[in-house]
């Protein structure tokens, strides 16, 4: 299993990193992307202790365990700089907090975020069509959320898709804040099935999730 968007006590999530990469390991986890919530000031700071934390763990658990961010809250004209300054240093991970249908998220976050250089556009909600079109050009994966609430988007996500032949980039990830929130295969699967996806679809998605796993290791 493949999970590329969880939260350690860094941000709000209630794990540390040590504890959570245990965790996924007994779930059975392949590997597992921590990408706390940072904004332009913490970015820095949280970043390099899950960089350190990650480094720690290197070696000594069966799954591939990436440093990340998700870049939240952060207002769109201030989203690619905040982009370029995580690139610098030096994570291959960056997932974007979109414009859920439960959360305040200024509006503008889904585009200006596809227009940057991120790797995952979570939980994005009343995304449009072109929006989607465009992700697809620019090669950024698109969340179907497993968590409550932002979950509510995601039968439009794969309605949009399907349309414009962007099921290659859909991806299911936990958005986990606490041990009970970690993906099993089956409710990986009813998440796809639940959004509208058909067994076949949902196959794909998880092949997409490899997909994803390969750039982000590059
Ligand atoms: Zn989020
Ligand atoms: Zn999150």
């Amino acid at each position: 299993m493949i999970d590329l968007h969880t939260h350690t006590f860094l941000s709000d999530g209630v794990l540390g990193p040590a504890e959570l990469a245990q965790r996924a390991s007994v779930a059975g986890y392949h590997a597992l992307g921590m990408t706390d919530h940072v904004d332009g000031g913490t970015l820095e700071p949280t970043l390099t202790t899950l960089q350190r934390a990650c480094e720690s763990l290197c070696g000594h658990l069966p799954l591939a365990i990436i440093a990340g961010v998700e870049i939240t809250h952060v207002p769109p004209d201030a989203i690619a700089q905040t982009v370029i300054k995580a690139r610098d240093l030096g994570t291959n991970l960056i997932v974007m907090h979109g414009e859920s249908p439960v959360e305040p998220v200024a509006k503008g976050t889904n585009r200006a975020a596809i227009e940057a250089d991120i790797d995952l556009l979570a939980h994005p909600g009343l995304i449009d069509r072109a929006m989607v079109v465009r992700a697809v050009e620019r090669g950024i994966y698109l969340e179907l959320s497993a968590r409550a609430g932002h979950s509510l988007g995601n039968g439009r996500l794969v309605a949009l898709a399907r349309e414009v032949g962007a099921l290659n980039y859909l991806v299911v990830s936990s958005d986990a804040h606490g041990p009970d929130d970690l993906l099993t295969s089956s409710f990986r699967r009813t998440v796809c099935l639940c959004a509208g996806l058909s067994d076949k679809e949902t196959d794909l998605v998880e092949r997409n999730a490899c997909a994803l796993l390969k750039k982000v290791i590059r």
